[in-house]
């Protein structure tokens, strides 16, 4: 791999602020997704190693919680600066280890920085309460204090703002991390940790290890050290994560799948909510866990939007996305494209009728083509599975009732849309989805300031905004008497 900054490609993981190897000597493959290509190796680390580098987190934390948050604030900013600076070179890595095209990965890079500049900002406004007591000689405090030792899991269709998202809150409040990113997308996280060192945080507060994700999940979830576990991945293994969790009692933050739905009202402005299904659906090759996954238009609006949409879609380029042009890169892996071509024959057999797309690419290897389906039924699996994919179904309605019944039938409940020019139904409509966020006339609604998270099976907790904070703080009531 040809960077600016070749200190930024790490082969072995981060404890304790040096770089090591597992205790075994094992590795995990890494391979590009794009060509099947193997980039390299990083250690297939397991309990050891996650307890070392607990035991690094726990003991530096006293000092890195004492800090004032300002001091803490300046590292963070630090951090920022170096990523900044560092884009190129680091969304070159993510486009060669996850397959999004470079813009993507860039952009995804800077989105990063914005949750750093934000909570570098926000840790210093972690503020209590003064509670009026009942009786006279008592006065009622409420401080707030940093949990302690993270784990911080993550996947791999985010390598690098799903950290991020979860560092710079933990970091900027004062607790300490230890990271497990995926296993198919170690490296963007390794080179954050370069940065993260060369930035100045103390070592041990921040540590990167890659490897057994059962064994290092386990630890991370069971050691009563760690005070608090940040999950962002299937909600398959979000309910392990939860159960392992209780035997600790910890506290928990879990970003899990979703299903969004994404509704076209009658008097919605149709190019708009093409340019939002468009932004919505196929970004990240539909990799994401806010995916437009089920495009609900209204009979009147239909054929309209259909015919719109169908020459959006036919536009996009596929390829390497290191390549000048491409907008949509290959899937993850061939489980991921043989699930996703599954949904689609499915969804054909149940009666939808194949618009754009529909089969592998001929590109071969894990590039799918961007695909739309027409009149799926709800008998479809794609209704009710997760689709991580560049399949866009579509499914006539004909009353807001009716709409609002489909779109929540699924125990997902992360992001949804809709278009409306309406003022009476966006009320009605956005308070009756059952959803952690809802996009009204915008397919792109994540940011450093809006609380991201979900409801139902989609998870608990927020991350991002102000909101973001007290996933990573404890509340202390301080009972002051004999005043
Ligand atoms: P995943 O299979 O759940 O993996 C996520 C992370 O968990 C990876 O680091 C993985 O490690 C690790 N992991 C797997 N099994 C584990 C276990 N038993 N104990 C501890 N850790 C374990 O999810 P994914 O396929 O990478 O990511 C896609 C999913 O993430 C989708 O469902 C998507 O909707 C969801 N997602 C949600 C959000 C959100 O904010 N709500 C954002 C992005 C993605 P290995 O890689 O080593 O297996």
């Amino acid at each position: 791999m040809e960077l600016k900054n070749n200190a930024l490609f790490k082969e072995t993981c981060f404890i304790g602020g040096k770089w090591i190897e597992s205790d075994s000597g094992e590795k995990i493959k890494v391979d590009n997704p794009a060509n099947g290509e193997i980039i390299g190796e990083v250690p297939k680390c397991s309990t050891s190693e996650t307890q070392k580098a607990i035991q690094e987190a726990q003991a530096v934390f006293p000092s890195w919680r004492d800090k004032t948050a300002k001091e803490r604030s300046i590292i963070l900013q630090k951090w920022a600066r170096l990523i900044e600076a560092n884009a190129d070179d680091l969304a070159k890595i993510m486009t060669i280890e996850q397959g999004k095209p470079l813009a993507e990965a860039k952009g995804e890079i800077l989105m990063g920085v914005t949750y750093i500049d934000f909570y570098a900002e926000e840790g210093k406004r972690v503020y209590g309460d003064i509670i009026p007591d009942p009786m006279p000689d008592r006065r009622i405090v409420v401080i707030k204090q940093p949990v302690g030792v993270v784990g911080a899991i993550t996947p791999w269709n985010f390598p690098s703002t799903m950290i991020t998202r979860k560092c710079a809150p933990a970091l900027a409040v004062g607790c300490t991390v230890v990271i497990k990113p995926a296993s198919q997308t170690p490296y963007s996280a390794l080179a954050l940790g370069v940065l993260a060192k060369e930035a100045g945080f103390p070592d041990g507060v921040m540590n990167i290890i890659t490897g057994s994700a059962n064994a290092i999940g386990k630890e991370l979830t069971e050691n009563p050290l760690v005070r608090k576990i940040s999950f962002t991945g299937s909600t398959e293994v979000g309910k392990i994560l939860l159960q392992q969790s209780a035997s600790t009692v910890k506290k928990v933050s879990m970003e899990l799948g979703g299903h969004a739905p994404f509704v076209v009202f009658d008097d919605a402005d149709l190019d708009e909510a093409v340019t939002g299904a468009m932004q919505s659906k196929f970004r990240n090759s539909g990799q994401t866990c806010i995916c437009a996954n089920r495009i609900f238009v209204h009979e009147k609006v239909y054929d309209e939007f259909l015919n719109k949409f169908i020459n959006e879609v036919n536009k996009i380029k596929v390829g390497n996305g290191l390549e000048e042009g491409i907008v949509s890169g290959p899937l993850i892996d061939q489980l991921s494209l043989m699930k996703v071509h599954d949904q689609v024959k499915d969804a054909v057999n149940q009666g939808a009728k194949i618009a754009v797309g529909g089969d592998v690419h001929s590109l071969g290897g894990n590039f799918y083509q961007p695909t739309v389906l027409s009149n799926v039924t709800t008998k479809a699996k794609i209704t009710y599975e997760e689709t991580f994919g560049p399949v866009a179904p579509l499914y006539k309605f004909s009353s807001d009732e009716e709409v609002i019944k489909m779109a929540n039938d699924t125990p997902y409940g992360l992001a949804s849309y809709f278009y409306s020019r309406d003022i009476g139904r966006i009320w009605r409509v956005a308070e009756a989805l059952e959803y952690g966020m809802v996009g009204v006339n915008t397919g792109l609604t994540t940011k450093a300031e809006i609380p991201f998270g979900g409801v139902k099976e989609s998870g608990l907790g927020r991350e991002g905004s102000k909101y973001g904070l007290d996933d990573y703080l404890n509340i202390k009531y301080i009972s002051m008497a004999g005043i």
